[in-house]
Order: C-alpha cells, then sequence, then structure tokens
C-alpha cells in the first residue's frame, strides 16, 4: 500500500458506516471473525476500531514531544471528540500550556469512588531524532499494514483505544455498575512539574477511582504468536547518582596521577561490572513461575532453578543472561548514562562527572546501593552523591482483586488461550502514583507487539500494526465491559 494511498484509505474506513465492509478488509494480524462469535458484535468492535484508528492517527499529527510537551492542543482535540458525542469532558490545566483530560459515564446518582475505574494514557512523547526516521515521525504514515508515528504505541494506541472503549460505552447506553472515568494525562515521559504527581495533588476528586487499567504492561509475541499476556502490577523505582571524581587541572603536556578523567573512568569500570544481588519480589517470582513453562525445555530448567539451594547461583546468572528484562526483573539495576569532562583538548580538568541511572526493586533503598557502591569504588578522590527526586515505592496492586480476575480471563481468551502473568515493570508510569492512591492500577497496553515493534517505543520508526490496534481496542472492550456493564 502506498503511502498517500493509505492516508486516503484510513480517513475513508475511519468514516465507514458498513461494517461488513470493513470486516472484509480485515488487516495482518487480527483473524477474521469466528463462527463461535455473535456476527453483531463483532462487526461493530471492527467499525469502532477503525474509527479509533482515525483518532490514533489525528493524536500522531499532535506534536506533544516531551519536552516541552504542549499537550493542550492534544487535550482540545480529545475533548472535541468526546463532546461530539455529547459527553462533556474537561480540559485540567496543570501548568501552562499543559493541560489533562477528564470525563465521566455515571453509574448512579451518587458516585461511588471506591469503585470507579478510570481507563488511563498519557498524551506525551518522547522525543525523536528525525534524520533518523525513514518517514515523518508527525505525519501518520501508513505502508504495509503499519500505521507509523511517534506514540503509535506509546501511548497514544492506548490514548486512542481508551477513547473507543468510553466512546461505545457511551452510544450503547450500557447499563454501568460503577462510573468509568477517562483520563488522558500529560508530562508522563519526564514525570515533572507537569506530572499525574501534580494532578491529583490539584484534581484529585474529578477522577478518584478504586481501580484503573493504564499502559505498563505488554501482549508479548514469539514466533508470531502470542506468548503471555503481562499484566504490571508493580513497577520499579528511578533514581539518579551523580560519580564526582576531583583532582588537579593542569597543562595536559605533563599528566598527573590525579587526573580525574582516568579516576571517573576507573570508577565507571568498576559499577559496569557490578550486579547487584538477585531478589525476589512476590510479583516478580509469580511471573517467573508462569513464565518457565512457556520457555524451551533448557531456559525453563534454569528459571526453575534460580530459587534451588546447589544450582541457584548459576541459574540466576544464566536467567539474567539471557535477557536484559529478566535481569531487570530480578535486581537493582545501574547504567551510567551521561559523562561530563574537559574543558580544552589540552587542559587536564579539575573534575569529571558521570551520571548512573538507577532501577530500584521496590522495597530497595537508594542508601543500600550507595553503600555498596562505594565500598566497590573505593577511591578517596571520587564522591557519589544522590540525585534530588528519588521515586517513591509504590505498593503492588492486589493479584486478588476481581479486576485483575476479569483481565487475566478476558486476556487469555482474547488472545487464543495464552496465559496472563503478573508483571513488573522495570520502566516507570503513572500507574504508582494511582497506587500510592490506594487505586488497584493495572498497566496493560492490548495490543499484541513483537519484540521488534516493542523495541520502537522511545527509538525511530516507531509503528503499530493496525491489526494488533483492532484486535488492541476489541480486547480492551471486552474487559471493560465484563467488569463495569451489568447485561
Ligand atoms: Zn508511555
Amino acid at each position: 500500500m502506498g503511502i498517500l494511498a493509505g492516508g486516503v484509505m484510513l480517513m475513508l474506513a475511519a468514516r465507514l458506516p458498513c461494517a461488513a465492509q470493513a470486516v472484509q478488509q480485515a488487516r495482518p494480524g487480527i483473524p477474521a471473525s469466528t463462527p463461535s462469535t455473535p456476527v453483531v458484535a463483532e462487526t461493530r468492535a471492527v467499525a469502532m476500531a477503525r474509527e479509533a484508528e482515525g483518532w490514533l492517527a489525528e493524536l500522531i499529527k499532535i506534536n506533544t514531544s516531551n519536552p516541552p510537551g504542549n499537550e493542550q492542543a492534544a487535550a482540545i482535540y480529545v475533548a472535541s471528540v468526546l463532546e461530539k458525542e455529547g459527553l462533556t469532558p474537561e480540559v485540567l490545566e496543570v501548568a501552562p500550556g499543559r493541560s489533562a483530560v477528564v470525563a465521566r459515564l455515571r453509574s448512579s446518582a451518587v458516585a461511588e469512588p471506591s469503585k470507579a475505574l478510570l481507563l488511563v494514557a498519557h498524551m506525551d512523547t518522547v522525543p525523536v531524532d528525525k534524520s533518523r526516521w525513514t518517514v515523518d515521525p508527525f505525519g501518520a504514515v501508513i505502508k504495509d499494514g503499519y500505521l507509523y508515528g511517534r506514540g503509535a504505541v506509546d501511548d497514544k494506541g492506548m490514548l486512542a483505544a481508551n477513547l473507543a472503549v468510553f466512546i461505545e460505552l457511551k452510544r450503547s447506553m450500557a447499563h454501568l455498575n460503577r462510573d468509568v472515568i477517562f483520563l488522558a494525562t500529560d508530562d508522563e515521559e519526564a514525570g515533572g512539574d507537569a506530572s499525574i504527581r501534580i494532578l491529583i495533588a490539584k484534581y484529585w476528586d474529578k477522577f478518584a477511582a478504586g481501580y484503573a487499567i493504564n499502559e505498563g504492561g505488554n501482549v508479548f509475541v514469539k514466533n508470531g504468536k502470542v506468548q503471555y499476556i503481562g499484566v504490571q502490577a508493580s513497577e520499579k523505582v528511578a533514581a539518579n547518582i551523580a560519580v564526582i571524581a576531583r583532582g588537579t587541572a593542569g597543562h595536559a603536556s605533563q599528566p598527573t596521577k590525579d587526573n580525574p578523567v582516568v579516576h571517573l573512568a576507573a570508577a565507571i569500570e568498576k559499577i559496569g561490572n557490578y550486579s547487584a544481588p538477585v531478589h525476589f519480589t512476590s510479583i516478580a517470582r509469580r511471573y517467573f513461575e508462569g513464565l518457565a513453562p512457556l520457555e524451551d525445555d533448557e531456559i525453563g530448567k534454569w528459571i526453575r532453578s534460580m530459587d534451588t539451594a546447589d544450582r541457584g547461583e548459576h541459574a540466576k546468572r544464566v536467567v539474567s543472561d539471557a535477557s536484559p528484562l529478566w535481569n531487570a526483573m530480578l535486581r537493582d539495576t545501574i547504567a551510567p548514562t551521561v559523562l561530563t569532562a574537559g574543558v580544552a583538548n589540552n587542559v587536564i580538568p579539575a573534575e569529571a562527572r558521570a551520571n548512573l541511572n538507577v532501577r530500584l526493586l521496590p522495597g530497595n533503598t537508594i542508601d543500600a546501593v550507595m553503600n555498596e557502591l562505594n565500598k566497590l569504588v573505593n577511591d578517596p578522590q571520587v564522591r557519589l552523591e544522590v540525585q534530588p527526586n528519588v521515586g517513591l515505592a509504590a505498593p503492588p496492586s492486589s493479584l486478588e482483586s476481581d479486576f485483575y480476575s476479569v483481565i487475566t480471563k478476558v486476556t487469555s481468551q482474547g488472545f487464543g488461550g495464552a496465559p496472563a502473568l503478573p508483571f513488573q515493570s522495570t520502566w516507570l508510569t503513572d500507574s504508582a502514583q494511582l497506587r500510592l492512591h490506594n487505586v488497584q492500577a493495572y498497566g496493560l497496553v492490548p495490543f499484541p507487539l513483537a519484540q521488534e515493534d516493542l523495541k520502537r517505543m522511545h527509538g525511530d520508526d516507531e509503528r503499530i500494526l493496525l491489526g494488533a490496534f483492532d484486535k488492541g481496542v476489541d480486547v480492551l472492550m471486552k474487559i471493560v465491559t465484563d467488569f463495569a456493564v451489568t447485561r
């Protein structure tokens, strides 16, 4: 499919009232309706997903790269889509030019926040390096069945899917057993002064809820099949440490032993080779238990052996080496990210610095990491300093809640019987702040995504297979319907 033709087709598809035609054009990755599914419901879901593709394309075209974010433009667009449906969204200003959107479908005259369900997605994206993209990152280009654009997966895809579910509940006049609240947040990627922390401080009453579904977990595809659904119930905590080496500034023609560049490099080498001890959180334990039978015999055997006395240490090494994700789910990680030193080619500087990005398992402390690193570096010329804004650990969401049961049941049915496993993300989401406010928040981007496409989030040529998007909208619809609609 050509680029232009694709764009035109998308616009047409978004307006197609004829569901039959939409089904005919089933995309790669979405199975055609099976005989056991009621045709009416299926075609309606497909038509809804097609409409949501149009919203996703429009959202991609609104550049919300953070910094600076400028999410207000996206907020106004989202509010206009909701208003067309007769809904009454509120655009909440969090900082100048930066807003969130909230809208509510009521189940009764008196709100019961502890029962309410929140559909969360963020409107901002990470920036792009345009020179490394093969298409316009804000052009919403369709190529080979994929919609390309910054935010296609993270997180405008989920934003459009949430819109579709929310609007479908309104259109079908669904009989709700709890309030359903739509929330589009801003400043998620930077987590700064316009983030959900501030939004909650200013406007909590407008979206207080007992349950939430948000990004954070994924439908993992391996060899073209859904391997498992990772439902995020917990996340790691971020912190930064500065490594500062000091020495005597001088002429580079007469090198000295106390050159801070050399001392910094030695410290970074030691830190780079360090592995923090393995610690199983309750979520990670359940994840690996569920994962072992899904992997091939060899790695499955090592996953099962991690907890044994005799082979445990070796098994932890094998599993950690097999996957950076597994490694990071098992321990605190420390990644050197930024180096700063030097003023001129012929001057030995007085100072050299590095930043370490630390991801703590929830429950572990930055002080313990500092202790270990100080022992390891052991150089009087090098000082370590914890940087401001260490994240707060939130309690994990319950794996016994009704909503968790619904998510695992419905997704497993929706993805060919693949199991749903509790997932502890190594990345941060808005859910940590929600969990700190007693919300049972679960992370699931509902689109089946291949490794190759997962890697493009925050990278170049971010894209989503339209068939996968449609499928995700359908599954999300079923999750929310099962939990919030009385039949
Ligand atoms: Zn995101």
